[in-house]
């Protein structure tokens, strides 16, 4: 079995409604922006486009032309002639309530919640300068992360935010002080109606332990195949995807037959090393499950892997190899937060790791844009340059397919159209109504 070679080909239907014919004559008064450049990689396909136009109107991409695209009368245009426009990055898998120090969790539980907040929103606004323009966070203290969404859906300078709230575990398991506790069946599908209450956008569940809890063994399993039934079953009910953290082999096993949306992590661990079975990987496959890949580290911090990561890193990386090479859907996680090689803007050291998988250039930048955003459930509306969509969009030094690091010569950063980094000689940047 193979993937289509240099392709991200989204999913039927997956467009954006409504939004394609907003017609650009409608559009007067300095409300349109033109972006001119040498390159454009969309999001989806395996070659650049030479010289784009890309009209932009409020918030939103208006029009997507190739080279002398039509500049709307009275347009404002910016002119990036050296320059790669790209869509803005989308973290899958990152938490903005810890703070990528070395004792992350005693920090937080030094921590008040209304100081916390305000360093949520500041780590998701480091994301955002570093061309992060969408992050889901996996797992919070008492939902703050959703108060950071609500700032940024209120119009605040930050990413889009998707939240999971606190995570489901074990009592005492991983990530057991973040507030997220239950067992048996009956607290599992109370807890996981409480998240759907309070307006989460995806249930977390850590089905094994993990590797920043003291006492708790990321490859031991934290609930059994029913319990995790339970919980899948409740969230689908409530319209709500689960995404599983998942370190140990039988946890992947098992939330592979409770039907999961997706894994965090995928490492396969055993008590003695790594065993990923064929037939699991081939049905996280077959069954289009979302594999977060774990991806990214700052280069400066490099000897801080934990000992149970480095002891099993071959291993680790050859079972991620046999994901890819089976077609199952890999999406690009930083985890960012949880050590200092894990600030919240280490998104952009992630494409080696990706590489290493087998990933070719379009098919990173693929994984890191347009299909993180439909993981994300934001597939209809960001990673992808193209009209309807939001205009989350970077420009960027260098050629991305022959360049990896090019993605870390940012010049500039737009977020839902307005400038987190405005464009070399562009203070303006792009105009909102
Ligand atoms: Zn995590």
């Amino acid at each position: 079995m193979s993937r289509d070679p240099g392709t991200c080909r989204e999913p039927a239907g997956s467009g954006p409604r409504g939004l394609q014919a907003m017609p650009l004559h409608d559009v007067h008064t300095g409300r349109l922006t033109v972006l001119r450049a040498a390159a454009l990689f969309d999001g989806v396909s395996p070659a650049l486009m030479a010289e784009p136009t890309v009209v932009v109107a409020g918030g939103t991409i208006a029009a997507v032309h190739g080279p002398a695209g039509p500049v709307p009368a009275g347009a404002h245009v910016v002119d990036l002639p050296r320059l790669t426009l790209m869509p803005g990055l989308v973290d899958a898998h990152l938490h903005l309530c810890f703070d990528a120090s070395s004792d992350p969790v005693g920090h937080l539980a030094d921590t008040g919640d209304d100081v916390l907040r305000e360093r949520m929103a500041e780590a998701a606004r480091r994301a955002l300068r570093a061309g992060v323009t969408t992050v889901r966070d996996l797992g919070d203290r008492g939902y703050l992360a959703l108060d950071v969404r609500d700032q940024s859906r209120a119009g605040g300078l930050l990413p889009a935010i998707v939240a999971a709230g606190p995570p489901i575990t074990s009592p005492g398991g991983h990530c057991h002080f973040l507030g997220g506790a239950a067992s048996g069946e009956r607290a599992l599908r109370a807890a996981v109606r409480e998240r759907a209450e309070r307006g989460v956008d995806v249930i977390k569940v850590m089905a094994s332990g993990g590797n920043m809890t003291p006492g708790s063994l990321a490859h031991e399993p934290q609930f059994s195949a029913g319990s995790l039934r339970a919980i899948v079953d409740e969230a689908h009910r409530h319209g709500l995807p689960v995404t599983a953290h998942a370190h140990s082999a039988r946890s992947i096993a098992d939330a592979v037959a409770a039907g999961v949306d997706g894994i965090e992590h995928a490492t396969f661990m055993t008590a003695g090393g790594v065993d990923a079975p064929g037939a699991v990987i081939r049905a996280i496959a077959s069954q289009r499950i979302a594999v977060g890949c774990t991806v990214g580290r700052d280069p400066g911090q490099a000897g801080t892997v934990m000992p149970q990561i480095a002891s099993r890193m071959a291993a680790l990386i050859a079972a991620r190899r046999r994901l890819y090479e089976s077609g199952a859907v890999l999406v690009p996680g930083s985890d960012a937060g949880v050590s200092p090689a894990k600030p919240h803007d280490v998104l952009r050291f992630a494409p080696g790791d990706l590489a290493a998988a087998g990933l070719n250039p379009a098919e990173i930048w693929c994984a890191m844009t347009s299909r993180a955003a439909q993981a994300c459930g934001l597939g209809h509306r960001k990673g992808r340059i193209a009209a309807g969509f939001d205009a989350d969009v970077l420009a960027i030094d260098g050629n991305p397919l022959k360049d990896l690091a090019a993605i870390r010569r940012l010049r500039a950063v737009y977020a839902g159209g307005r400038p987190v980094i405005p464009a070399p000689g562009s203070p303006a940047g792009i105009e909102v109504p």
